[in-house]
């Protein structure tokens, strides 16, 4: 093991190899953009005017598409795939394992004779049947029916990877259960789009048809070199640095955020950057962190749906081009203790097909008063279902990092800024029923019509809040870097399209029954909402301890741990939410969530199996080994100098071997009771309080351990220690 480290060590640096993997980045960017997907464009050129036009009205509308148009796309896609040379097809879907699955199947079709043929036929696009049994359902499917089969989703463009032409698909089970995050996104992208459109439609613009919600993820990660990745089996096993001390020189200086990026970086990035835009994935931004070798990478927001598979892709794609620069990429929220850990921002809009952003403030009142509805109901959304978002950004994983000072705490509240919180006071104040002139006049001009239509640099940033309010967008803060955006997005879409229709039905009922005028109603309804909703706007500091008792007081929940925030999650109310719009079926809503405890207490599981094997086998070992030479050497120095003079001058290696001998024993005790608790919560069959036993009783055992191991790395001769350390894993360039 130690021989691991240091042979990893010697690797470095790399300096013929980085200037061997100096990669230029083509001047016009841009002629890459779209080069490996079967873009818009691209199918104007193969399709048939016929096939064309009944896809693009397909992914607006989402018709069934009839056999022989499939046959034409499944033609046309091959011969571009080939042209471009592809060998392979594959579904690519997203199944809850949090990573993208594939199987590759080829064109190439005997047909006899001893000859074969390159085939791709119209059912093979649509449907294709994985040998699904190992991707998780919740005990949907029993296993003589462990079968599920992906089927195409035309509203995502196929691309082609490697020489595999990669088909996006949803994945559900042979009794239609969905045991994907597509799925139930797509189902929920279309409720907030009948719901929003039909608000836009009755209130405010008669010519909006649709409403898109549209994401802008920011990806933040960490590069570890390759030869040192492999040299610490717990980054290896669980993503993550299970011991460790923290390095002497920590992210205090800030010397790493905004500063430059070092060249092998800069070439993995510029890399990156070719195969994004050869992918159509439209990245625009990079830079470093706050922590030392950690990076951020963020795109032009898309439509939602394309923007998770984009994501999804991306993280795939970042995977392998770090490997060509022997860097392995970490996307674990809390990969090193005492450093930042990484998230992944979730800019979340809803955009009209007549091109407006309804979370934009508008030029006029009446704009005003559409972009307030949408913002109002938006708030109101994420009051009523706060347990719901936040057990979507709920994973053993991201535990590590909510709350921790660096992230959002665990309790949803948000954040608007103080011009807009004194507009929501204003409004508060509306008088109920009929509005007179007076009132009309006074809430159009100085209410409504004085939010400024560029709200975008007057939002002071507040980075502190879990949902933030940025201008034209809500920002979802505390979600994971290693998550599919599908979780929160599939929550966000749902909730907010829920809203609306309730929004809906009130303004209509005050019309109808009260007489009242489209603007009086709506302001009547906004106030009630307003008032509702005040208790999760909070605009100060989110990580202070204040916040969270006056959160308490307010009677917001703030669940720290995963088994907490699913217990939470699974009520009554959400489930009539998920059955009323469509997404899920109560079945499903119940197997999910028992997918999510499954795998959080398999997570810790084999954290405590890892931490249990690295202290009893290399930090117990090393710092015996060591213990020993102290001994020796009190030894020699009392055979020297005798009893009386021996005492005093190895005072300092007497203390050291006691100290030693007092951390050996803390591991060792708390290692045999680490495994005896993992063995009876591995035993409890009911998947709540399994995961409860894992998060109460397992998991705080690794602290003692760690801290005792740590306080070894102090001590023990560097040349002894097996593990990698953390200032050789974050300063190695
Ligand atoms: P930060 O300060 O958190 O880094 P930025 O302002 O740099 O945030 O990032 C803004 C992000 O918001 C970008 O990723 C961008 O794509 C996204 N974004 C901008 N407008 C929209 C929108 N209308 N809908 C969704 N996302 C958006
Ligand atoms: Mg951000």
């Amino acid at each position: 093991m130690s021989k691991l480290r240091f042979k990893a060590l010697e690797t470095l640096p790399f300096k013929d190899f980085r200037k061997d993997n100096a990669v230029e980045i083509p001047q016009k960017l841009s002629a890459l953009f779209c080069q490996n997907v079967f873009s818009e464009d691209t199918m104007r050129e193969y399709l048939t005017s016929e096939a064309f036009n009944f896809i693009m009205d397909t992914t607006k509308k989402g018709a069934k598409i009839p056999r022989h148009i499939a046959d034409q796309v499944a033609s046309a896609m091959k011969d571009w795939a080939m042209s471009k040379g592809a060998t392979h097809y594959t579904h690519w879907f997203q199944p809850l394992t949090g990573s993208t699955a594939e199987k590759h199947d080829s064109f190439f079709t005997p047909i006899g004779s001893g000859r074969a043929i390159e085939k791709f036929s119209g059912s093979m696009l649509i449907q294709q049947e994985p040998d699904a049994s190992s991707f998780p359902n919740g005990g949907i499917r029993n296993t003589f029916e462990a079968r599920g089969y992906t089927a195409w989703d035309p509203s995502s463009p196929a691309f082609i990877m490697g020489t595999t032409l990669c088909i996006p698909s949803i994945f559900i089970s042979y009794t239609g259960e969905t045991l994907d995050y597509k799925t139930p996104l797509l189902r929920a992208i279309n409720a907030v789009d009948e719901a929003a459109t039909e608000v836009c439609k009755a209130y405010f613009d008669k010519n909006v048809t649709k409403v898109t919600p549209t994401l802008g993820w920011e990806q933040e990660y960490f590069l570890v070199d390759s030869a040192l990745y492999q040299s610490r089996p717990d980054l290896v096993i669980t993503g993550k640095t299970l011991l460790g001390h923290s390095p002497a020189k920590g992210q205090q200086l800030d010397d790493h955020y905004f500063g430059s990026i070092p060249t092998r970086v800069m070439n993995f990035m510029k890399e990156l950057e070719i195969e994004c835009m050869k992918l159509g994935i439209p990245c625009t931004t990079r830079h470093n962190e706050v922590a030392p070798n950690q990076f951020e990478l963020a795109p032009m927001f898309e439509e939602a749906n394309v923007a998770v598979d984009h994501n999804s892709l991306l993280m795939d794609v970042m995977a392998r081009v770090a490997h060509k620069h022997h860097f392995h990429i970490l996307f674990h929220e809390k990969p090193f203790a005492g450093v930042n850990g990484s998230g992944k921002h979730n800019n979340w809009s809803l955009s009209t097909d007549t091109g407006e952003n309804l979370l934009s403030p508008g030029k006029n009142p009446k704009k005003n008063l559409q972009f307030l509805s949408f913002f109002i109901n938006t708030l109101k959304a994420v009051n009523e279902y706060a347990d719901l978002l936040r057990a979507s950004i709920a994973s053993a994983s991201n535990d590590y990092r909510l709350g921790a000072n660096e992230a959002p705490p665990a309790i949803i509240s948000a954040f608007i800024g103080s011009q807009l919180y004194s507009v929501l006071d204003e409004l508060e104040k509306v008088t109920d029923g009929k509005l007179s002139p007076e009132e009309k006049t006074e809430l159009k001009l100085n209410v409504v019509g004085k939010i400024p239509e560029i709200l975008l640099d007057n939002t002071d940033r507040n980075r502190t809040s879990p949902f933030a309010f940025t201008g034209n967008k809500f920002e979802i803060r505390a979600v994971g870097s290693s998550a599919n955006c599908g979780a929160p997005m599939i929550v966000m879409n749902s909730i907010v399209a829920k809203q609306l229709r309730t929004f809906k039905t009130e303004v209509d009922l005050l019309i109808e029954h009260k007489n009242l005028k489209k603007d009086e109603a709506i302001f009547n309804i906004l106030r009630e909402y307003i008032k509702d909703c005040k208790k999760i706007i909070f605009e100060g500091d989110g990580y202070s301890d204040s916040w969270a008792k006056e959160a308490e007081k307010r009677g917001l929940n703030n669940f720290k741990t995963t088994p907490e925030a699913l217990k939470a999650e699974l009520n009554e109310k959400n489930a009539s939410l998920y059955e009323e719009l469509g997404i899920y079926t109560q079945r499903e809503f119940e197997a999910r969530n028992e997918i999510k405890l499954g795998k959080y207490s398999t997570v810790v599981d084999i954290e405590a199996g890892v931490l249990a094997d690295i202290a009893r086998n290399h930090i117990i070992p090393a710092a015996l080994n060591y213990q020993n030479r102290l001994i020796e050497n009190a030894k020699g120095l009392k055979e020297i100098f005798g009893d009386q003079e021996f005492k005093v001058l190895a005072a300092e290696q007497l203390n050291l071997i006691t100290q030693i001998s007092e951390n050996i024993s803390v591991i060792k005790r708390t290692v045999d009771l680490l495994l005896a608790e993992k063995k009876t919560a591995k035993s409890i069959t009911n998947r709540q309080k399994q995961a409860e036993a894992y998060c109460n009783r397992v998991k705080p055992l690794f602290d003692t351990i760690r801290h005792a191991s740590d306080s070894l790395e102090m001590m023990v001769d560097d040349e002894l220690w097996p593990m990698t350390k953390y200032r050789e894993l974050l300063f190695t360039r």
